[in-house]
């Protein structure tokens, strides 16, 4: 379904515009008059990250004429494997200035405007209405249900992209002409159920695949050329190497958009409403709970601690907590490990952050280790408090 410009034309180019984007102006489907709404167009990055960086760098290079960023986040050492649009020096540096200086030198054309703050329910809806598009490159399903009801509410479209590991997700959600994200996924996945970028990887690469899509679809529904991906899921698979494009239609039922909507302004509390751990997990962790430098106490003071690391063998590779057992999470809920666990020594769980070792912990315990306590803020705590010269990830 063609839909038509999102965007009206701006007056005129300038020469110095006209030589920049000639590759665009010869192409018949963008010609002056695409080119023109490129300009006139105003598009919101939420997150300056995986997919926002190359979306922003494509945005900006293609002559979009004002360019919004959101991003709280200060760039990390980490980043740098797939966040293309930082450098070595800018390193600890806002992310949202860093990615501002880099479309300065790319485009000096672009009206670039930083919002270096936390999106919330308090100022989302005032920073979208400033907009013509979203584009959401946010890696977390707090934000991701925020962005998609904040943009239904204000009847903006938006551009989504995911990625994991060597899968990427894209569409574009516009209720006025199609689904919303709810419509797709109704209820955010149990808590602990899909781990985060941070916690299994991603690929590098994959964010330029997912974040190029993401682009491309800005482009045409500014134009008002092609086919926007409106109703339809794009899955990529980079190992196999495979585009499918699945059809999602709008739910009668969706809590937001259907025809009987219960959600009819923000949610008070997205990251309540997503759950970082299970309830069952949440109680497991009440007066279970020891912090890293507690950690570090204990085994000072020779205390019979039987530390279990509950996180995967590739992340075991890159820092350990000395005197760990790696016992996968899986394995201990399947029940697979629960026979390598001693009755008489003082059980420790941990994992990254403390997520993981939290649903562990609920299962320790429900096997009867009753004393067993985890790490809040797992080996990430541990590194910063107690052991700064261990790598972090
Ligand atoms: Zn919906």
């Amino acid at each position: 379904m063609a839909l038509p410009p999102l965007v009206e034309p701006a007056a005129e180019l300038s020469i110095d515009e006209i030589r920049r984007y000639s590759r665009h102006l010869i192409i018949p489907d963008v010609g002056m008059d695409g080119q023109k709404r490129l300009k006139n167009a105003k598009v919101l990055v939420v997150g300056a990250g995986g997919l926002g960086s190359p979306a922003l760098l494509y945005l900006a290079a293609a002559g979009v004429g004002t360019l919004g960023i959101v991003d709280f986040d200060t760039v990390d050492e980490s980043n740098l494997q797939r966040q293309v649009i930082h450098g070595v020096s800018d390193v600890g540096r806002p992310k949202a200035e860093s990615a501002a200086a880099s479309i300065a030198e790319i485009n000096p054309l672009v009206n670039v405007v930083i919002h270096n703050t936390a999106l919330d329910r308090d100022n989302v809806k005032e920073i979208f209405s400033q907009y013509d598009l979203i584009v959401d490159g946010t890696d977390n399903f707090a934000t991701r249900y925020m962005v998609n009801d904040a943009a239904v509410l204000l009847g903006k479209p938006y551009v989504w992209g995911s990625i994991y590991r060597f899968d990427g997700q894209a569409s574009v959600f516009w209720e006025e002409h199609g689904p919303c994200y709810r419509c797709l996924y109704p209820e955010p996945p149990p808590p602990g159920m899909v781990p985060s970028c941070a916690e299994g990887g991603v690929l590098g690469v994959l964010c330029a695949s997912i974040g190029s899509i993401q682009v491309n679809e800005a482009i045409k529904l500014i134009t008002g050329i092609g086919e926007p991906l409106v109703g339809k899921l794009m899955v990529y698979d980079a190992l196999e190497m495979e585009y499918r494009k699945i059809r999602v239609r709008k739910d009668p039922n969706c809590a937001l958009c259907g025809d009987n909507p219960t959600v009819t302004d923000l949610l008070e509390d997205y990251e309540d409403f997503c759950g970082a751990v299970s309830d069952e997990a949440q109680e497991a962790t009440l007066d279970a709970t020891i912090t890293a430098r507690e950690l570090k106490d204990w085994q000072d003071a020779g205390k019979d601690v039987f530390l279990v690391d509950v996180r995967e063998p590739a992340e075991y590779e890159i820092n350990r907590i000395p005197g760990s057992v790696l016992i996968p999470k899986g394995e201990i809920l399947s029940g697979e490990a629960l026979s390598r666990f001693p009755q008489d020594r003082q059980i420790v769980l941990h994992c990254k952050s403390g997520v993981r070792s939290a649903e562990a912990l609920a299962a320790i315990k429900a096997a009867g280790f009753k004393d067993a306590v985890h790490v809040q803020g797992g080996i990430v705590s541990w590194v910063n408090t107690v052991d700064p010269s261990q790598p972090s990830y």
